[in-house]
């Protein structure tokens, strides 16, 4: 966390606290009419609930910012409340309201020592504070990552930008020294790949990367590939600070494993989490926190709105206040998990409750944690985190096919249907759905051997993965099979994006120790617009693959 993010949170948190304080009369007053309606209508529940709920939040919020005397008086009165609530006090409503105004009393001379001097402020801002992130963070393209490759041999240089291209880099070759250095000063790529043995002498490249690395304060890393296997040559690259080292020929998939590693921003996405709070105070406050841990939070002040946030919003964890108006948080905790593709999210209360029992029955319906307000915001931060990171692999385990990374074919279906019902109700966008299938991969497994096979399913994987937007839906479907959802493109575009992949990914040479080989799919492509539904979709992408096999493989053919 940089300081400077840190000193905007914190700014942001200092706005909350002082819009808190300005709010201050306006909350007591409605504690005040809340009291008055208990009042006159003493044997209501109601009255009782909807007055205990304004004190109890007014006690988290307070605490929450550090107001001590007021959390505590207004926990007294909640106290109190509590017991007429549940029944465990003799006395009644009635007789327990002067202590009640006592208290009340007490509470008002809290708030007038937090409140500046003066009730009327001059100049009463009315809007809440502004509380949009401060910058918005550079928008790299991180699809088509930018190489430089430097090596004197032309001819191996043009090979393996040629392939490097087909998993989706963008390369500038190099074969003189200097144009590399000119390059260099002017934009730096997201790695290098850099031969040792150049003209100008033996060592030149690892000689120039040194030079390179004094010169410039941007660390970049390298790859160095060379003829050369002997101990000086690489002990010349590491101290050049090579990353990795190649000898010739370069086995490809092993370069470009390597370069993913290097340039992959290796910051895992965000959690996303939901806060649920009915008090936009108290859901801003915490919101802000998790922002400054590097979250995504979105809060919902209202439950009745969860189930379309939760829709939109892919939440890794909800955080969930324990008292609101429609239904408290344990009935929202458990709608939330008869549904069953919500049954496993990681709920944590956040409540000012501190009544022993009615943690653990919370926790009873599922609830993973619970934290007493004031929380502590590291603690807040560590346990959203731990939780939030289970669910993470739990869910990658459930969703995702182990040696590809992409998604299985439960969850490619799942996404597919989603996918559909989404066009359907907007009616603006395309879907296209592919299926794609290696041709005549049996033989590759029968004269390389199963490992090598498994080797050209990653790579189609990595090809797919690489050359798709985000949006898109890579799925490994079975075996050799292979399916993708293409949203907001027509099936014209959808054909020219997929007969590109089949011409890059016919373009990678697999080395093998027999041999050489290179491999090919063939796809069937179907839009929904021809289509209405899933399983006519399918159907129709599943013969249109048929037909492209039939009509010789290694192309394409649109249903
Ligand atoms: P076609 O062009 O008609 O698709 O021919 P094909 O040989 O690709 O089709 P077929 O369905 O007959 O064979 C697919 C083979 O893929 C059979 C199976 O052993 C192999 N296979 C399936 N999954 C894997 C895997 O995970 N790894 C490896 N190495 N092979 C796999
Ligand atoms: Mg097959
Ligand atoms: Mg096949």
């Amino acid at each position: 966390m940089t300081e400077r993010k840190t000193s905007a949170a914190r700014k942001r948190i200092e706005k909350l606290r002082g819009l808190f304080i300005e709010q201050l009369p306006q909350r007591f007053e409605k504690i005040n009419q809340a009291r008055l309606s208990l009042q006159n209508n003493p044997d209501e529940k109601e009255a009782l609930t909807n007055l205990h709920r304004a004190v109890h939040s007014l006690k988290g919020t307070g605490l929450s910012f550090g107001f001590k005397e007021l959390g505590k008086t207004a926990g007294k009165i909640e106290d109190l409340l509590s017991l007429c609530l549940t029944g465990t006090t003799a006395e009644s409503v009635l007789e327990l309201i002067p202590r009640i105004d006592d208290l009340l009393r007490e509470l008002k001379q809290n708030i007038t020592a937090i409140t500046p001097a003066g009730a009327d402020l001059p100049e009463r801002v009315a809007n809440p504070p502004d509380l949009s992130p401060d910058s918005v963070e550079e928008d790299v393209d991180s699809r088509a990552k930018l190489l430089y490759l430097c090596d004197d041999d032309q001819f191996i240089g043009e090979q393996l930008a040629v392939q490097l291209k087909c998993f989706g880099y963008q390369i500038v070759r190099f074969s003189e020294l200097k144009q590399l250095s000119r390059a260099m000063s002017k934009k730096m790529p997201a790695a290098l790949i850099m031969d040792i043995n150049f003209p100008e002498g033996h060592y030149a490249g690892t000689e120039l990367v040194n030079s390179m690395r004094q010169k410039f304060e941007r660390h970049f890393p390298v790859v160095f590939i060379s003829n050369n296997n002997d101990f000086e040559t690489r002990l010349a690259a590491v101290k050049a600070g090579g990353s990795e080292y190649f000898t010739k020929p370069v086995n490809i998939q092993e370069l470009v494993e390597a370069i993913d590693r290097l340039t992959e921003r290796n910051l895992p996405e965000p959690y996303q989490i939901l806060i649920v709070d009915d008090d936009p105070t108290v859901a801003e406050y915490n919101s802000i926190i998790l922002q400054e841990a590097g979250m995504v939070t979105r809060c919902v002040f209202e439950s009745t709105g969860i189930l379309n946030v939760l829709e939109e919003f892919r939440a890794d964890l909800v955080l969930m206040d324990m008292y609101m108006p429609r239904c408290s948080g344990y009935e929202l905790a458990k709608l939330i998990r008869q549904i069953h593709k919500y049954a496993a999210m990681p709920i944590i209360y956040l409540s000012s409750e501190t009544d022993k029992q009615k943690q653990l029955s919370a926790m009873r319906i599922g609830a993973e944690a619970f934290l007493s307000k004031p929380v502590d915001p590291d603690e807040l931060i560590a346990l959203v985190e731990i939780k939030a990171e289970r669910m993470r692999l739990l869910q990658k385990m459930m969703v995702r096919d182990s040696m590809t990374g992409l998604y299985n074919h439960t969850t490619t279906n799942q996404l597919l249907e989603s996918a559909i019902a989404g066009s359907l109700r907007h009616k603006a966008f395309e879907v296209c759905f592919v299926m794609i299938d290696i041709d005549l991969f049996k033989r590759v497994n029968d004269t390389y051997g199963h490992p090598l096979g498994d080797q050209v399913i990653v790579a189609l994987a990595r090809v797919l993965k690489q050359r798709l937007r985000g949006s898109d839906v890579v799925g490994r479907y079975g075996g050799e099979e292979f399916s993708l959802i293409l949203q907001d493109v027509d099936l014209e575009k959808a054909a020219e994006i997929v007969d590109g992949l089949r011409k890059d990914f016919a373009r990678l040479r697999f080395y093998t120790e027999s041999g050489e080989f290179s491999c090919t799919f063939s796809a069937g492509i179907a839009a929904l617009s021809k289509y209405d539904n899933f399983e006519t979709l399918r159907e129709a992408a599943d013969q249109a693959l048929y037909r492209a096999k039939q009509n010789g493989r290694n192309q394409i053919n649109v249903a």
